[in-house]
């Protein structure tokens, strides 16, 4: 096997389209100082609305396959070399929204087994032995099934892991502080004239928004909101950009944030705001 960098940063994502929303600018910023970052996807988002008309045509599998096309642009954009579907392109598919016949589908990833999603995940796990994982809160961010699936595996996975070898040190969920979002929106409002969108969403449109304190770490993406704005745009079926904002299949305007936001949940939560997620490792940058 060959050998990896000191730096290894593991990433667990439901859909192509989240890590660049979520984490484009830390993704691109770590494979840029060459850490080795590896992107876990979970499904193909098989079940998600398409933008363009154009492309409206495609659905389930045909949709999957497009998706996987995006993702790849994606990852090009960001650098990053290491990206897999957990278990396999078409292990498991996208189970749809909260609440939807579509969560029954046996192939669904709401459906599937937790501890064996997890053992396929602790696998990469023990092959990477990142000192840092990032994947969602217990709510997924904003309750889609395979958000928060992608979260139980996830801290799954860890437990497994650190039992057969590798105990993960740093786990951190994805954040927004409030305060940031706010200010966000409130330049949105002003700038939504010149935009070509017509409606603002809403604070809750964002995923994994908490209380300032709740955020340990800021990850200052600034130099790298070029390669996450072409990573987003890559995925054309899912996302409208115009920086620094996008939307999603419902049209409503959001912030595009290039300083990134995590809480830690394993390790030594910090005393004061970290600016890396490998602070205490001994990796630090
Ligand atoms: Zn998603």
């Amino acid at each position: 096997m060959t050998e990896l960098p000191d730096r290894r940063l593991l990433l667990v994502h439901a859909h192509p389209d989240d890590e660049s929303i979520n984490n484009g600018a830390t993704m691109a910023r770590y494979a840029a100082e060459g850490a080795h970052v590896t992107l876990v996807t979970c499904t193909l988002g098989e079940r998600g609305e398409v933008i363009p008309p154009e492309l409206g045509h495609l659905g389930g599998a045909a949709l999957g396959g497009h998706r996987l096309g995006e993702l790849k642009e994606a990852m090009r954009a960001l650098g990053v070399e290491d990206f897999r579907l957990l278990g396999g392109a078409g292990r498991y598919c996208d189970s749809g929204m909260m609440g939807l016949p579509d969560n029954d589908d046996p192939g669904c990833f709401w459906q599937a087994d937790v501890d064996q999603a997890a053992g396929l995940l602790a696998e990469v796990i023990l092959e990477i032995r990142p000192q840092v994982l990032v994947t969602y809160d217990d709510n997924g961010g904003y309750g889609h099934p395979d958000h928060i699936q992608a979260h139980r595996v996830a801290m799954r996975a860890v437990e497994l892991a650190a039992e057969q070898g590798w105990d993960v040190p740093k786990v951190y969920w994805n954040r927004v502080p409030r305060s940031v979002a706010e200010q966000a929106f409130a330049r949105l409002d002003g700038d939504l004239p010149g935009l070509p969108f017509e409606k603002a969403g809403v604070l809750d449109d964002v995923p994994g928004v908490v209380d300032d304190g709740q955020v340990t770490t800021a990850i200052d993406g600034t130099a790298y909101a070029a390669a996450k704005a072409a990573a987003m745009r890559a995925h054309v079926t899912q996302i409208t950009v115009a920086e620094p904002y996008f939307v999603l299949s419902n049209e409503l305007a959001q912030p595009l944030f290039t300083t990134e936001y995590y809480e830690l949940v394993r390790g030594e939560r910090p005393e004061e705001r970290e600016g890396d997620l490998f602070a205490g490792t001994g990796e630090a940058s």
